[in-house]
């Protein structure tokens, strides 16, 4: 069986798969995988790199 893996939300924490416009992309600073829900993009939610520390909308 193939493992899927799963992302949350870096703002809120949520499994992203199930919320709609939800995206990846990588961390500008460092190049670490971030994922934000559809909500947080919504609202412009500040997120947080958790290896680096970056900061950013
Ligand atoms: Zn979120
Ligand atoms: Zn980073």
């Amino acid at each position: 069986m193939e493992k899927v893996k799963q992302h949350f939300c870096v703002s809120c924490n949520r499994e992203i798969s199930t919320i709609k416009d939800s995206v990846i992309f990588k961390c500008p600073n460092c190049g670490n995988e971030l994922a934000r829900c559809g909500k947080c993009r919504g609202r412009s939610v500040e997120y947080v790199c958790k290896v680096c520390g970056f900061e950013g909308p």
